[in-house]
């Protein structure tokens, strides 16, 4: 399969080469040139595969062509090989907790899934170290660290914002060291962000060393999130409630709705999808407007979704070749200020007793609200609400029990670096390692 940039500048790219820049030369994102369709006969009995059989499956029709089958094989199996999602129904509603994983949240499978497959590509390709800069607001950081950690020929650089995420996140991705050093920014996300793309685009650095992005503008980080809505549909087929379904993403950079789209490309039966934004609504402004305005993000109580301008947003507009039109017919979207996803999570905790995490509130309260008599909601639960430990146990008024593996994270010891948000001490400090 051959990659294309949304800027359609750049063609012809390898999935090799895809994977090991993450960003095209004219600073578009990488598309395949088409999506394969999968046969009826696979979802005819999806429901009697394993969440890796299904995986697998998907995996080898977006890569089988480029990688070698044991090989891919192994990537799938070695990436899921924790604890599957579960669906739990809250008022009618499903619920996909994809927080099973080893930091609890949905990012861990393209983490895990990315550090391999480069992995892979390394061995074959270039005997220099691969450094990925990712830069986080908390769970990206963890579940790239985390999927990283001890692969052979590749160092990642986390850079996260001094003071700004919470304790627990920051623990899961300065506490591992050996090929992961974590940077402390005295700045704001966006900060982090900055100093990550200039680094992409600095002709200096760029001939000293090797850069790649972890974040979701990476085909091998985004692309296998599609295993979740497979898996979602299977689920939902064997409790025979697969028609008309709308699934509900809870969404910043939209990476991951993004992995929805393409899965109903490739035949996944699903009626509609509806993007769940804080009041960082700018997916929202274009549903209702047609003009795409990013702007400064704001920060929220459901921090992993402050983003102003969302990467992925060029995938979408490609895959529906610009059309608003096509667009708003099958995407939906919402907005929910800090009190409105407070009520939520608080409401549906003290009705039903389930616990919701800030970012999945967004996607349940939207199904409640949107929903029509004859379909069926899935919402995406993106993360384990102990990530959010103090905004969550404000809310309900209550302790909330901490997994053990979160606790495990919480006693290594933190070992970060700080560095000023100016590109030139980052640049020097890159060109020194
Ligand atoms: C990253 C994240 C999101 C947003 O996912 P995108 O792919 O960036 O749209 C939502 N919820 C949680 C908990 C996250 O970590």
């Amino acid at each position: 399969m051959k990659y294309y940039s949304t800027n359609k500048k750049v063609t012809g790219v390898s999935l090799q080469d895809a994977v090991v820049k993450g960003l095209a030369e004219d600073k578009g994102l990488f598309m395949p040139d088409s999506i394969k369709v999968l046969p009826q006969s696979f979802f005819d009995t999806i429901e009697n595969l394993t969440f890796q059989e299904i995986a697998y499956k998907v995996a080898d029709t977006f890569f089988g062509e480029d990688v070698e089958a044991t090989a891919l094989k192994d990537i799938v199996y070695e990436t899921l090989n924790f604890d599957t999602p579960l669906v739990h129904v809250v008022n009618n509603i499903y619920s996909l907790e994809l927080y099973h994983g080893p930091t609890l949240a949905f990012k861990d499978v393209g983490g895990r899934f990315m550090s391999r497959l480069l992995g892979y590509f390394i061995k074959k390709q270039t005997k220099t170290t691969v450094n990925v800069l990712v830069a986080t607001s908390g769970d990206t950081g963890s579940a790239v660290a985390n999927g990283f950690l001890g692969v052979e020929g590749i160092h990642v650089y986390v850079l996260y914002p001094k003071g700004l995420v919470s304790p627990i996140q920051e623990c899961q991705f300065t506490t591992l060291g050996r090929n992961i050093t974590a940077l402390e920014v005295d700045g704001t996300f966006d900060d982090c962000q900055a100093l990550v793309k200039s680094a992409f685009i600095d002709d200096e650095l760029n001939a000293k060393m090797k850069l790649t992005s972890a974040n979701s503008i990476n085909v091998a980080r985004f692309l296998p999130q599609s295993f979740y809505y497979f898996y979602a549909y299977a689920q939902l087929k064997k409790l025979g409630k697969a028609d008309n379904l709308v699934m509900c993403v809870p969404s910043g950079n939209f990476g991951n709705i993004t992995a929805g789209l393409f899965a109903k490309r490739m035949g996944l039966p699903v009626k509609h999808f509806i993007a769940a934004n804080n009041r960082n609504d700018i997916f929202l402004q274009y549903l209702q407007t047609g003009e795409y305005n990013p702007r400064p993000s704001v920060s929220t109580i459901a921090n992993a979704m402050d983003v102003g301008d969302p990467s992925n947003f060029a995938r979408v507009l490609d895959l529906f070749e610009g059309s608003h039109r096509a667009i708003i017919d099958q995407i939906g979207g919402v907005s929910y200020n800090d009190n409105q996803i407070a009520d939520t999570l608080k409401s549906c905790y003290v009705q039903t007793g389930y616990l919701l995490d800030p970012h999945g509130a967004c996607g349940y309260r939207a199904l409640n609200e949107m929903l029509k008599e004859n379909e069926t909601g899935v919402f995406l639960e993106t993360a384990h609400p102990a990530k959010f430990l103090e905004t969550v146990e404000n809310i309900i008024g209550e302790k909330v029990e901490i997994p053990q593996k979160l606790k495990e994270f919480m006693k290594g010891e933190k070992k970060s670096l700080l560095l000023p948000k100016d590109f030139e001490t980052f640049k020097s400090y890159l060109l020194n390692i």
